[in-house]
């Protein structure tokens, strides 16, 4: 079986799926890789490195595409608006496509990709169950995108982090709020303590305050009812308009006294509460920083322009976009392990083997034989569940 890795072709994407670490784990499984010439170097991996490790190099994307069984992509056709659709005549029936690809979010587009007769593999289906954790690309992504959030502040700053006293006086630390704590909120909180900040956080899950305050932070407390906000699988649940207006109105005096604001709050399946409002961007101290991580899904403060760096009322509001792609070496490492670790539970002496009873596998297959298979992204599209798609 081959295992083909394409060059990302996303606009400004610098990232890879596969680095030449995993070549050999996949090697192990019974795999040969083929790497599309050139698919690593914006990431930091030469096409000599992959070869070094078993690889051999394809010199177009069309020679990879059709000597692969497999392609592991960062970017899936559906995650990429802009140029997914060119690979639609590269895939074929019988290969199978790894990626995350926008299933819920674009169902119109994995339904063409369903179409070319791959078998899709949606990476940001995985359960987050433990035993799928080394699979979780969206914790590894975020991870990324929390310290990226951070250095993005800092840069933005006119002020230093750290304390500091020196001769010409004393630097007091820098101020900074993280306003939801996922797995980005928690890894912009211990990436703002490690250069020198004074970090608070505020989450509605009130299950965070401990890992808030294990990080060295203090946790805000608001008086607002959040007994039920946390749902089964551990995610926020959607407020109504009267909470939200609440909880800006509480947070508004811990936001005027930060020198930045870290904002990651999402809630699955929905835009992105407004939680800042343009008021509470006056109240802030000139110079001081706003970095929106939800900037995609519409933003957390009502003046965020995804893509943008504005500045209002004296106050910088980042709206960053691809955020892990900031850090393409480390990103790619960890989603290659991810996806390496993924792929090798699927695969049984050099095959793939499909076992529906598996959890990971039923969860994050979503199109084979020419149609979409998942029930949520059927239903995202209005069509009725299919009887039998899913069975072997
Ligand atoms: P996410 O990206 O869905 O949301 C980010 C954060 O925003 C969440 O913590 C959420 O509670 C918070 N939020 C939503 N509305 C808010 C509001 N109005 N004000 C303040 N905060 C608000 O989250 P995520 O990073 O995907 O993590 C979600 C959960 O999944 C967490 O409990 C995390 O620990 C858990 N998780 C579990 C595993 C596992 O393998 N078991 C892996 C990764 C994450």
């Amino acid at each position: 079986m081959i295992v083909g890795v394409p060059r990302e072709t996303f606009p400004n994407e610098r990232r890879v799926a596969l680095v030449p670490a995993s070549v050999p784990l996949l090697m192990k499984a019974g795999c040969n890789v083929m790497i599309e010439q050139g698919a690593g170097y914006l990431a930091g991996y030469t096409d000599a490195a992959y070869h070094e490790k078993g690889a051999t190099v394809g010199t177009s994307r069309d020679v990879v595409f059709a000597e692969a069984d497999a392609i592991f992509q960062l970017v899936g056709t559906g995650a990429n608006p802009t140029r997914g659709a060119e690979d639609l005549g590269r895939f074929r029936p019988g290969q199978a496509a790894f990626g995350f690809q926008r299933a819920l979010g674009n169902p119109e587009a994995l339904q063409e990709l369903a179409r070319t007769g791959a078998s899709v593999f949606a990476i940001e289906m995985m359960p987050r169950i433990t035993r799928a954790q080394s699979m979780d690309a969206l914790s590894s992504m975020s991870t990324a995108a929390g310290y990226s959030a951070v250095m993005l502040a800092a840069s933005a700053l006119p002020k230093m982090f750290p304390l500091m006293m020196t001769a010409a006086g004393t630097i007091s630390p820098a101020r900074v709020l993280v306003v939801g704590v996922g797995v980005s909120g928690l890894q912009a909180i211990s990436t703002a303590r490690r250069i020198g900040a004074v970090v608070s956080a505020y989450d509605v899950r009130p299950a965070v305050k401990e890992q808030v305050l294990s990080l060295g932070a203090r946790f805000v407390e608001l008086p607002l009812e959040t007994g039920a906000s946390e749902d089964a699988g551990g995610y926020a649940r959607a407020e109504d308009e009267a909470f939200y207006r609440r909880q800006r109105e509480l947070m508004a005096k811990a936001v005027a006294e930060s020198d930045v604001v870290i904002t990651t709050a999402n809630v699955p399946g929905r835009v992105a509460p407004v939680l800042i409002t343009e008021g509470m961007v006056a109240g802030m101290g000139p110079g001081s920083v706003i970095v929106d991580l939800a900037a995609e899904r519409g933003g957390n403060c009502a003046l965020t322009r995804a893509g943008e760096t504005t500045v209002a009322h004296g106050v910088t509001i980042i709206g960053p976009v691809n955020v892990p792609g900031m850090v393409p070496f480390h990103a790619s490492q960890m989603y290659s392990s991810n996806v390496t670790a993924w792929f090798t539970h699927l695969v049984k002496e050099g095959a793939l083997k499909l076992d529906l009873a598996d959890e990971i596998t039923r969860e994050t297959l979503v199109a084979r034989d020419g149609q979409v298979v998942h029930p949520k992204v059927r239903e995202a599209l209005g069509l009725a569940p299919a009887a039998d798609a899913q069975s072997a």
